[in-house]
């Protein structure tokens, strides 16, 4: 597969106010963000030329601005409108957004309180964040050790680029056993999620997803459980051990990236592509086209 580098694309990049042409979307090797990861990003699908839930992934990233200490020179609107701007500019009908924000070059220091804060948009097409062939089999997935971290050790609220080092390192591992992505445990060993996206489980015809209190509480999740409880399917948020998993009969992921992705194993743990996953990800589809309403 011949890959095309994200620096040399067409088209244009939402850079610090302005469109820029893709290629010259560029920032300097001393930059803080780099160095010391002050960063932080979203991560939003463009479904029929729309973003879905873009009001919502932008409070994320102010969000996570703040918690990172930092402030976007910018207003929520201003970002909104420049998503838009960036889905037009690049013709943009079913795509994956990218805005991000970091600290730039002015002190290279762990203090940078004079540092300015930088903020670019990008959009590209990305089908599936998967194999489609592999995901409608259910993906197979490793298990990982690194675990999500205490949350008295890291903004873990905030969707910040350090908190990727251990999500990086785990897929990575993954991939060179042939599997598609990986389980990680939180620092107390209960299920946490996977290295992108928040994870749910079935049993009973009830659904299980592990409490949002050590990462990210995605949009996804949150938007697949109103989904759920429309088709009166119990939710229940609880802690898992892994002693837990192996009476669960279906799993899937959710995530912007990731949608909803059934899961066929998990380590030796074995799964179903059952009725619930597919009813969910067919309602998840169906919904961020605006065909499904609740
Ligand atoms: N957890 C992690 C680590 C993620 O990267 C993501 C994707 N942003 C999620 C969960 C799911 O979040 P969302 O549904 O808001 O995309």
């Amino acid at each position: 597969m011949s890959l095309i580098p994200f620096d040399d694309r067409e088209g244009h990049i939402w850079l610090d106010g302005k469109l820029v042409p893709w290629r010259d979307a560029k920032i300097h090797v001393l930059t803080h963000g780099l160095h010391y990861g002050s960063s932080i990003f979203e991560g939003q699908r463009v479904y029929g030329r729309k973003v879905f839930k873009l009001e919502q992934h932008t409070s994320r990233l102010f969000q996570s601005a703040r918690l990172m200490g930092f402030e976007i020179p910018f207003t929520e609107e201003q970002i909104n409108d420049a998503c838009r701007q960036v889905v037009e500019a690049q013709g943009a009908d079913d795509a994956y957004m990218r805005p991000v924000a970091w600290r730039g070059s002015e002190q290279m220091a762990v203090s940078a309180q004079k540092s300015k804060i930088h903020v670019a948009i990008a959009v590209w097409p990305w089908p599936s964040m998967f194999d489609p062939e592999i995901k409608m089999k259910g993906i197979r997935m490793d298990i990982s050790r690194w675990r999500r971290p205490a949350p008295d050790t890291t903004p873990w609220k905030a969707k910040a680029a350090g908190l990727y080092m251990i999500c990086t390192l785990s897929k990575h591992e993954a991939e060179a056993k042939g599997l598609a992505d990986a389980m990680m445990y939180d620092w107390r060993g209960l299920v946490a999620e996977a290295t992108g996206a928040n994870m749910f489980f079935v049993k009973d015809n009830r659904l299980f997803t592990p409490h949002a209190d050590c990462f990210l509480n995605g949009i996804t999740r949150q938007t697949v459980m109103d989904l759920a409880r429309a088709r009166q399917i119990e939710v229940v948020e609880t802690y898992i051990q892994s002693s837990d998993v192996s009476g669960y009969t279906e799993c899937f992921l959710t995530g912007s990236a990731a949608e909803v992705t059934p899961v066929g194993q998990i380590g030796d743990w074995k799964f179903e592509v059952g009725n619930i996953s597919r009813t969910l990800m067919d309602d998840y589809s169906n919904f961020v086209r605006g065909k499904h309403r609740i």
